[in-house]
C-alpha cells in the first residue's frame, strides 16, 4: 500500500496519462488502433477483375470497390453477382464513360459536348442498370478519366455537385496526394494511380499514409501481371499482408465503408 503522498502522485500521473490518451483519440478520425485507411478500387468492369482479381481478393480476405461500367458487366454477369454477394462494393462509373474528346475513344462522347443535365442522365442510367443487373445501389461514384467538368470555355461547369447530390463518395484519378480525413471533400476524393506498380512502390505509399494519418484510394484497371493499365497481383498481396499486421495501423476496406465512417466521425 503506497503512502498517501505517493498515492496522490500515482493518481495524478494516471489522470495525466488518461488525458493524454483521450486527446490523442479525439485527434484521430480513424477507428481504434488505426492510423490510416487504404481502399483498393478498380474501374470499368474489366474481365480480369473477375477472372484474376476476385479469387485473389477472396484468398486474401480483402474487400474492394469495383466501379463498374454497366455495358461491360454482361461479359461476366455471374462473376459480378458473386462479387456483390461476397461483400465487395459495386460503384457507379457512369453509363457511357464520357471523357475529354482529346482521348480518341471519347471523341464522339466528349465531356466538352455535355451539359449538367446530360451528365446527370448518364449517371442515373448507370445507377438504374446496376440495380437491375446486380441488385446493388451504389453509394460511390468514380469520375471517368478523373475529369469533373462538362462544356467548353465560358460554359464549362463542374459536375461535382451532381455527384454530391447522389453519392456518399466521388473518387478522382491521377491525383498526387492521399486524402486528409479532416479536410478532404468526399464529393471529389483524391485517387492514387495503382496500375503498373510493384509491391515496394505500393507499400511506400501506404507507409507514408500511416505516418500522415491519411486515406489512400488506389485506382486500378486490369488485375494480373504488371503492365500498362494493370495492377500487379503482388502489389495487392503486399498491401493485404501489411494491413493484416496490427502494428501497421492500416484499415483496409472498401471506399464506401471508409467514406461512411468518416462521414460519421467528422460530425
Ligand atoms: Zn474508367
Amino acid at each position: 500500500m503506497p503512502r498517501p503522498a505517493h498515492a496522490f502522485r500515482f493518481a495524478a500521473l494516471a489522470l495525466l496519462l488518461c488525458a493524454a490518451a483521450a486527446a490523442q483519440n479525439a485527434g484521430s478520425l480513424w477507428p481504434e488502433g488505426k492510423r490510416a485507411a487504404v481502399s483498393l478500387t478498380f474501374d470499368d468492369a474489366r474481365t480480369s477483375q473477375i477472372d484474376t482479381g476476385l479469387p485473389l481478393l477472396e484468398k486474401l480476405g480483402v474487400r474492394a470497390t469495383f466501379f463498374v461500367s454497366p455495358n461491360n458487366v454482361g461479359n461476366r454477369l455471374d462473376g459480378w453477382k458473386r462479387a456483390a454477394a461476397q461483400g465487395h462494393e459495386i460503384g457507379n462509373h457512369s453509363m457511357t464513360h464520357p471523357c475529354t474528346g482529346n482521348y480518341a475513344f471519347s471523341r464522339s462522347n466528349a465531356l466538352e459536348d455535355y451539359d449538367l443535365e446530360r451528365i446527370a442522365q448518364d449517371i442515373d442510367a448507370a445507377q438504374e442498370a446496376i440495380r437491375k443487373l446486380l441488385g446493388a445501389t451504389p453509394v460511390s461514384f468514380a469520375y471517368p478519366c478523373g475529369l469533373k467538368f462538362v462544356g467548353r470555355g465560358r460554359n464549362v461547369r463542374s459536375y461535382v455537385p451532381v455527384v454530391a447530390e447522389r453519392f456518399l463518395l466521388g473518387r478522382g484519378y491521377m491525383d498526387e496526394a492521399a486524402n486528409d480525413p479532416a479536410v478532404f471533400d468526399p464529393a471529389q476524393a483524391m485517387g492514387t494511380p495503382f496500375d503498373d506498380m510493384g509491391p515496394e512502390e505500393a507499400l511506400k505509399i501506404v507507409r507514408q499514409a500511416a505516418r500522415e494519418g491519411r486515406w489512400v484510394i488506389f485506382v486500378g484497371h486490369d488485375i494480373g501481371p504488371r503492365r500498362f493499365q494493370s495492377v500487379d497481383s503482388a502489389a495487392i498481396e503486399a498491401i493485404a499482408a501489411h494491413a493484416k499486421d496490427p502494428a501497421s495501423g492500416i484499415w483496409l476496406d472498401a471506399a464506401g465503408a471508409v467514406a461512411r465512417h468518416l462521414g460519421r466521425s467528422r460530425r
